[in-house]
Order: structure tokens, then C-alpha cells, then sequence
């Protein structure tokens, strides 16, 4: 399993790409969250939309969905070798389609419908690509909104946006050898996401396991991310580098 970031930057970064991240397997592939700016990190990696042939969805904010409705316009007009497979939290479906039915439901051919664009598999609790399986797990992003991580067993857990739940973070610890964290790396604290601060209350063991995204653009300069380096356990996710 190859692990790619085509993007680790939050919400509002401008100089990197919105965090997403591509995994890829012998046969296929899959990304995590699909903001616009996968486009360019595709292409500069060599490769097509219509290559992406798994997404997942953590959330409805419009910095992790902002770029499907691209990503399906591209799959009708140069279709790839498979039909996009679009797994949704099935909390998420309906709401999502709301999203991106305006651009897409109208079509010089007729109506379309969500499904004449992905394969639409509604997650309860897991799904499984190439041999690998994808357990969600319910995270604290904002109230009352529905946003999910992603466990996979022993290999990884993917946080998505999400405050520190440091129960669960202390338990996955134990299970997986990677945790790709979310981390609001200003000297603000925002309520619906993690702080470095809490970060790096966690036990060193634990940090030493924890690559860092979501991230704001001033750490882009290398001079920057070695400084932090230097005084971290942590590390930082470093965007269109292939991570075995
Ligand atoms: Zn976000
Ligand atoms: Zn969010």
C-alpha cells in the first residue's frame, strides 16, 4: 500500500492543496476526501481524474467535497477503466447528493441521478477494498454533524477533522503503526478541531506515531518543517511524497 497526500492543507490554505489522501494498492486505488485541488496534485504526480477509482468521504465540509463534482463531470466525458466507486457514510448520502445535484442532476442528455455517476456503496460501519478493510469511526468535528475517521488495521488510522479524542487515540495507538492526525497548528484554538498543543500531551510513543495534516500553509517552507522537526516527535505530512 502506497500512501500519497495530495494535499495537507486546512480549510482555508491557499499554497497547498486541502488535505486528501491517495492510497494505492496492486489493482486500484483509493482517496480520502476529494477537494478540488486534487486535480493539480494528480496531475503533478502524472495521473488522470478518471484514474480514481475509490472515494471516500469523511465529512460534508466544502473543503473535503469541492472537487466530485469535477471528479464525476470528467469520469462521463472521458470515461476510465472503471466507474468511480463513491463510499459514503450512509448518514451522508442524501445530503451529499443535495451538494452536488446542482451541477450535476441537468445534462444536455436528460436527468441524471447520483448513481448514473459513482457506484454508490452506503457504509454502516466498514468496507473493503483490495483485501484491506476500512472501519469508520464516528469523530467530535461539530455538533451534531455527522464526520468520520477511518481505521485500517494494523496499517493505519486517518482522523479526517475532528477534535482529540484521546481515549481512542491512546486505544488505536496499540493497533495500527501510523496515525494521520488532523492539526490546527496556529496559537488559536478552534472548537471543532485539534490543537498541537494537545498533540503533544499524548505519551512520546504515542507521537512518534503521528503524522501531522490539515495544517496551515506557513509550514511549507523547508527551512520551517526542519525547525519543527528538530523539536518534534511528530511529523509533518508532506504533500505529492509516495509513503510505503
Ligand atoms: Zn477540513
Ligand atoms: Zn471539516
Amino acid at each position: 500500500m502506497l500512501v500519497t497526500f495530495l494535499g495537507c492543507g486546512d480549510g482555508f490554505s491557499v499554497l497547498q492543496g486541502h488535505n486528501s489522501a491517495l492510497f494505492e494498492f496492486d489493482e486500484t486505488n483509493l482517496c480520502i476526501d476529494f477537494p478540488e485541488s486534487n486535480h493539480l496534485g494528480l496531475h503533478r504526480l502524472g495521473m488522470q481524474l478518471n484514474q480514481i477509482e475509490n472515494i471516500f468521504i469523511t465529512h460534508l465540509h466544502e473543503d473535503h467535497i469541492n472537487g466530485l463534482q469535477k471528479l464525476a463531470l470528467f469520469h462521463r466525458v472521458y470515461p476510465g477503466k472503471t466507474k468511480p466507486k463513491l463510499f459514503v457514510p450512509a448518514g451522508l448520502k442524501d445530503d451529499l447528493w443535495q451538494c452536488l445535484r446542482h451541477g450535476l442532476e441537468l445534462t444536455t442528455r436528460g436527468k441524471l441521478a447520483f448513481e448514473d455517476y459513482f457506484d454508490i456503496v452506503c457504509v454502516e460501519e466498514r468496507f473493503m477494498i483490495a483485501g484491506f478493510t476500512f472501519e469508520l469511526v464516528q469523530t467530535l468535528h461539530v455538533p451534531e454533524m455527522l464526520s468520520y475517521g477511518i481505521v485500517c488495521k494494523p496499517h493505519f488510522y486517518f482522523s479526517g477533522d475532528t477534535r482529540l479524542e484521546e481515549r481512542f487515540i491512546l486505544d488505536v495507538a496499540g493497533e495500527v503503526r501510523t496515525i494521520y492526525h488532523e492539526c490546527h497548528m496556529q496559537d488559536d484554538h478552534l472548537p471543532s478541531h485539534t490543537s498541537l498543543d494537545e498533540l503533544l500531551t499524548l505519551p512520546e510513543a504515542v507521537q512518534e506515531k503521528l503524522i501531522l495534516m490539515h495544517y496551515v500553509d506557513d509550514y511549507l517552507d523547508w527551512g520551517t518543517r526542519e525547525e519543527f522537526h528538530a523539536k518534534h516527535k511528530v511529523r509533518l505530512a508532506e504533500p505529492l511524497v509516495r509513503y510505503d
